[in-house]
């Protein structure tokens, strides 16, 4: 199992080790990699201590293992060393760092670990051998384009991917990117947005209470339901790519294309639906404006694989064209125009997995076996309305025999272990998607059967508040651990859990915990008996904080001036009897999948930290003094309650 703290799977120390001065020579021809080693020593590093101990004097990255390199490895760790491009060695034991790697990318990661052994040692790096490869070679994250209020997180988050050696981010496109040819798109999509986001649950009440025709999810947190321009996006993208991850465009077609049939209605295969979500794949209107949107998708991108979605696919053979087609054919012939017009350009597909798989899931409320996914779907009601009866859809399923082998599969009907036999008894490329390793049964069996790995999903805002609600942030980080973790399987989860939201608290609270005391923080151990239920913020349904909030830490001042610091359940404190060693708590959320203990849990992980003892759980969370009262002596700290209903115990307030 992995340590508390994040650290090389591998790893003998052999004494105290040295300190890391500023001083220390990093050698290096790649910029980023000796700016990540700068930085870290740069953040907690103190003058007067640059003399305490012996300092070593160079930090060297070299390419490529040697023969003494893999001996070494063998000897001290055993039949560990795999052939493998993103492992990479750290040799810390004279007065020199050695970080070696086959590529780039495994030396990046060299530099995030020594970065990581900084954090709050006092710029020491142990003596030590060091040694760690991922299991797995397709790590990440797949988001939404961030809006403009949310850049700089963008840039932070891509940091923490980065920590937990991440390379792949697949980023949703939409109409929230700027297109030069058909600025008519972004404009359209901004009035869809505005129209959609007049308040949380719309999308809801649309999507599945409304019609009598299944419809796709509305994403209008893209972009926070507007665009950014071309720059930025290259911009971001640029910053991946400095960092060795991926960037994957997203972009959707044939289905969740409401970004363009607001624009060119002509083309929507639903004539009647005013918020159509798929185009006529018998249009060629609808082949042209798609492939001059991809060109300009592929010209900011520069990628070596386009997602295309194709999840949800519902809507089919409406349209006088399309009148009696197949649906398998529908699919496959739209999926191969795309992949053959990428193919041309040397790029890669990927899409969304769902529709190949003739699939079927329990529906606990009906107590009934539901087809889902390329399954024969009859006639059903409305998911939100049952008073609707939604008309049925063909299967797709066997679509899957006429698509190229090569073709990329985001699978993301991964509960049940079955269905991704369909895709690697064919051979096909595969990569888990919507992937949380906190819900995946039997783990190493089934990543050495031939899987990839996996990206989890944010389905909402690009925020810190909401990616650390959805559990993003926590996923990122688990995901991330147990991907570099040869040994992880299933059995070890809760403690896994347990450790992972250790390592996160202590990185997201670094520089309370670590830094010099300023009085800019508190620390408190609290809980309450309060239960509320979760929910996922995504899909048009946005966090309220106000019906979360619990109370206020009032910080007093000695010159009389007061500061409220508002508690909200959810975030920096949650339920004495939510625990990760405790399922029998969790309840079955709507899609029968997730436990709402450990989601709960996820949700506040980061800011602060779970601790369960006796089947009691208290929260450790370091809380920001506001602005106002910086600076000035603080005399009094004190809680106060604004929710009746339940009790919220402060065990310790300690000011840092
Ligand atoms: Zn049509």
């Amino acid at each position: 199992m992995k340590q508390e703290k994040l650290q090389p799977k591998y790893m003998k120390v052999t004494g105290e080790g040295r300190r890391l001065n500023p001083s220390c020579e990093i050698i290096t021809e790649i910029p980023i990699i000796k700016s990540v080693v700068e930085e870290a020593v740069a953040r907690f590093y103190r003058y007067e201590d640059r003399d305490r101990g012996e300092e070593y004097k160079k930090v060297i990255f070299r390419r490529g293992f040697d023969i003494e390199t893999i001996d070494c490895i063998k000897s001290i760790f055993g039949d560990v060393y795999v052939e493998n491009e993103e492992g990479y060695f750290i040799d810390s034991t004279g007065d020199e760092i050695t970080v070696r790697s086959e590529s780039e990318r495994g030396l990046f990661y060299g530099a995030q670990s020594i970065a990581v052994m900084l954090e709050g040692t006092g710029n020491i790096v142990p003596a030590m051998t060091a040694y760690e490869y991922p299991t797995v070679p397709e790590r990440g994250v797949k988001c939404y384009i961030p809006g403009m209020d949310h850049i700089s997180f963008f840039k932070q988050f891509i940091d923490m991917m980065c920590r937990y050696k991440h390379n792949t981010l697949l980023l949703e496109i939409g109409g929230a990117m700027e297109y030069k040819k058909y600025p008519e798109i972004n404009v359209e999509w901004v009035k869809f947005c505005d129209d959609i986001r007049e308040y949380s649950g719309k999308s809801r009440i649309i999507q599945e209470a409304t019609y009598s025709w299944r419809k796709d999810s509305m994403h209008v947190e893209n972009g926070d339901g507007g665009y950014i321009s071309q720059d930025v996006v290259r911009e971001l993208v640029r910053y991946c790519k400095e960092r060795y991850i991926n960037v994957i465009p997203e972009v959707l077609c044939l289905s969740h294309c409401d970004y363009i049939c607001r624009a060119f209605p002509e083309i929507a295969e639903r004539s009647n639906d005013p918020y159509p979500d798929t185009y006529c794949p018998s249009h060629p209107k609808s082949y042209r404006i798609l492939f001059d949107i991809l060109d300009e998708i592929i010209d900011v991108f520069d990628p070596t694989v386009v997602h295309i979605g194709h999840d949800e696919f519902y809507t089919y053979g409406k349209c006088p064209r399309c009148k009696g087609k197949d649906p398998v054919d529908i699919f496959a012939d739209d999926v191969n125009k795309i992949y053959d017009y990428l193919h041309a350009k040397g790029l890669k597909t990927m899409l969304w997995a769902d529709k190949f798989l003739n699939s079927s899931y329990y529906e606990p409320m009906h107590d009934k076996i539901m087809p889902s996914g390329g399954a024969e779907k009859g006639p059903s009601p409305a998911w939100e309305n049952e008073n609707i009866m939604c008309e049925g859809m063909g299967a797709t399923y066997k679509s899957i025999d006429k698509v190229p082998r090569d073709l990329k599969m985001f699978h993301w009907y991964w509960s049940d272990e079955e269905y991704e036999k369909e895709f690697l008894n064919r051979n096909m490329p595969t990569t888990y998607g919507n992937y949380n390793a906190t819900q995946h049964k039997n783990y190493k069996q089934r990543m050495k059967a031939g899987m990839l790995g996996g990206l989890c999903s944010n389905w909402s805002t690009l925020s810190e508040v909401i990616m650390a609600w959805n559990g993003v942030i926590f996923d990122t980080a688990f995901n991330g651990t147990v991907f570099w973790d040869p040994d992880y399987d299933y059995d070890v989860r809760d403690e896994t859990l347990q450790s992972v939201a250790s390592d996160l608290y202590n990185w997201k609270n670094m520089y309370a915990l670590h830094g010099e005391r300023t009085g800019n923080y508190i620390r408190v151990k609290h809980t309450t008996t309060l239960d509320m239920p979760y929910s996922l913020m995504h899909d048009g349904v946005f966090l309220d904080r106000n019906e979360y909030l619990i109370g206020f830490y009032i910080v007093t001042c000695d010159n009389g001036r007061e500061a409220k610091i508002p508690v909200h359940y959810g975030e920096s404190i949650s339920g004495i009897n939510e625990s990760f060693f405790n399922e029998t708590t969790g309840n079955l959320m709507n899609d029968g999948n997730i436990e709402s203990s450990v989601n709960k849990l996820k949700g506040v992980c980061y800011q602060a930290m779970p601790v369960t003892k006796d089947g009691k759980t208290r929260y450790d969370a370091i809380l920001k003094i506001p602005d106002h009262v910086r600076g000035f002596n603080i005399t009094d700290v004190r809680f106060e309650q604004t929710v009746q209903n339940c009790e919220v115990m402060v065990e310790s307030i300690e000011i840092l």
